[in-house]
């Protein structure tokens, strides 16, 4: 039986009405080009003109409150003190997207904490009808806006609206997504902060949306049933249906779209182990699983696997735009935790460089492969790195992720790393976001780090890259079929090696596993058992020859993660 669940806001705009949710947060699409700095710059301009453009629509057939909102944007875009740090940072090197997102999320950065400066005259005028509000929220929101439209229109792409008739659910409401949905059909607005001064709030008045700012967690998942009462400051999740004629409300218009009974069963608790412990050699390895697209879930039986060993996130996140979509990073996670239904999932952060582009960000170069590639490129863009950081730590508190660093070669790149972490958890906790650090491990397929291991001790666990160590090991390019007999013949070194990672990983007191292409030999499979190996992990479609090799059965049991730095068994960002 689905139980209602009652949350208390602050009406923002009058009415009632019910309606399936539609929580936002998704993404803001693919990217253009980067190119050479010129390229850049125009590919800017022309996705800003592009916007000025869409607004001046939107403002033509608005009435005069919402045009007046749209001049203002429109404005903010046309004013050069907006566009000039983006440009800095592209005559700097990098790609239009990242300039243009890291540059406004400086700016939004810089509104959010002149905002929390004067955080109770803030919050107090936030939910006062009538009083002042700080015009920095306003301002924050509005820039968001427009971050979100001119990376659309980067990657030309238009802002996907939601279903008539459903309750928005987010943490806030950008004024164009209000503007571009019909409401005619009914609808509501439930939102986790916002503010009843807002330009989006003086919309729903104006458009009698009923509406609810400040309810601090969201209420619902996609498709359940929320009744917002914007008169009360009320939402109540899974409403008494009975209770619904009575209250005067509208039918559901979308039979089809009709509230699932129940909310999805809920993963593992935050606090889960995502990770197995160390143990003796004599085990048999966790059978886990290696993803490259969400398209992978399909040929994956969650039931099949103990879990994720790896997730490729440079291959689904798609395009720039999406890797600096903090919600289109989310999303992903989520469904992957969804998918996986409690399992642990291994995420690995963003391995761009070497032959590995996202146009936009960074443009393919082979010879890259010993340069500024995996978390090399993640510290020298700490701006993406944080975007992502942010996703991952909003991910972990909903299932047992832990978070793999590629092409670590120093401990110093891991403790920068985790340092990132621990802002971005205390950051996220200050904003009133719910979150939890996820235990942070290794690649381990660069020599110099399978070799000094030992000094890792920060890292939560170990993952090894066979691909990657095997090249540079041989100083044989993978993907070079010249040489392809020589980087097989490292087979031997890399069994050598493997067996020093292993003993350091053990007396450490970290799981170690191992996510290349050999795990998914049969003929290595018995060696790699009888190094003590934790998990072997490997494409979906690979898994029947292994578990065969291996004579294994599934569901083992994942024991706590192993303490230390990297895995923090605190929850500092839970809300
Ligand atoms: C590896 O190097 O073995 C690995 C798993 O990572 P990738 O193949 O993505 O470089
Ligand atoms: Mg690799």
């Amino acid at each position: 039986m689905v139980v209602p669940r009652e949350f208390r806001g602050h009406p923002a705009s009058p009415g009632r009405a019910v309606g399936p949710v539609h929580r936002a947060g998704e993404p803001p699409a693919p990217s253009g080009r980067a190119g050479s700095a010129a390229e850049a710059r125009a590919a800017l301009k022309n996705a800003v003109n592009r916007a000025v453009y869409e607004l001046r629509q939107l403002s033509a057939g608005a009435n005069a409150e919402s045009a007046g909102i749209l001049d203002f944007q429109i404005e903010l875009l046309l004013d050069g003190e907006l566009l000039a740090p983006a440009l800095a940072r592209i005559d700097r090197g990098e790609g239009a997207a990242l300039a243009f997102a890291a540059a406004l999320n400086d700016q939004i950065e810089a509104m959010a904490s002149e905002c929390s400066e004067s955080a109770s005259r803030c919050s107090e005028a936030k939910q006062d009808e009538g009083a002042e509000v700080d015009p920095f929220a306003l301002r924050a929101v509005d820039l968001m806006d427009l971050q979100h439209r001119v990376l659309d229109a980067l990657a030309g792409r238009t802002r996907a609206d939601f279903p008539a008739g459903a309750v928005y659910v987010g943490r806030d409401m950008p004024p164009s997504v209000f503007l571009a949905h019909d409401w005619s059909s009914g609808g509501a607005i439930a939102l986790g902060a916002g503010s009843t001064a807002s330009h989006v709030a003086l919309l729903a008045r104006a458009r009698g949306v009923p509406m609810v700012v400040g309810l601090g967690a969201l209420p619902g998942e996609t498709g359940e049933a929320l009744l917002v009462d914007g008169t009360q400051g009320l939402a109540c999740l899974n409403p008494d249906p009975r209770l619904l004629p009575e209250a005067g409300l509208l039918p559901d218009p979308h039979p089809d779209a009709t509230p699932r009974a129940v909310a999805p069963a809920l993963h593992a608790a935050p606090g889960a182990a995502p990770f197995p412990a160390a143990a003796g050699g004599s085990e048999t390895p966790l059978l886990l699983a290696n993803l490259d697209t969400l398209a992978d879930l399909d040929t994956l039986d969650p039931a099949e696997v103990d879990g994720v060993g790896l997730v490729r996130t440079e291959f689904v996140l798609t395009s720039a735009a999406e890797a600096l979509s903090e919600e289109r990073h989310l999303t992903v996670y989520r469904r992957l935790l969804d998918a996986l239904a409690g399992k642990p999932v291994t995420l690995r952060m963003l391995d761009l460089g070497g032959d590995k582009a996202l146009a936009g960000l960074n443009e393919g170069d082979p010879a890259g492969m010993l340069g500024l590639r995996g978390v090399r490129f993640l510290l020298a863009h700490p701006d993406l790195a944080r975007i992502q950081a942010r996703a991952l730590i909003r991910a972990a508190a909903h299932g047992p992720v832990s978070v793999l660093l590629p092409m670590v070669t120093l401990p110093a790149e891991l403790a920068a790393m985790a340092a990132l972490f621990d802002e971005e958890t205390a950051r996220l906790a200050r904003q009133g976001i719910e979150g939890r650090r996820p235990p942070l491990g290794i690649m381990v397929e660069v020599p110099a780090a399978a070799l000094t291991l030992d000094l890792f001790g920060q890292a939560a666990f170990f993952s090894v890259g066979s691909n990657d160590l095997m090249q540079y090991l041989a100083a044989a390019a993978r993907d070079n079929p010249a040489v392809a007999p020589l980087y097989a013949g490292a087979e031997t070194a890399m069994f050598r090696l493997l067996d020093q990672i292993c003993t350091a990983a053990r007396v450490l007191g970290r799981p170690v596993s191992l996510c290349g292409d050999l795990a998914a030999e049969p003929a290595a499979a018995g060696r790699l058992r009888a190094l003590g190996l934790h998990g072997l992990s490997v494409a979906p479609r690979r898994l029947p020859a292994l578990r065969a090799a291996l004579g294994t059965r599934l569901g083992a049991t994942l024991p706590p993660a192993a303490p230390g730095a990297g895995s923090p068994d605190s929850a500092p960002g839970q809300a």
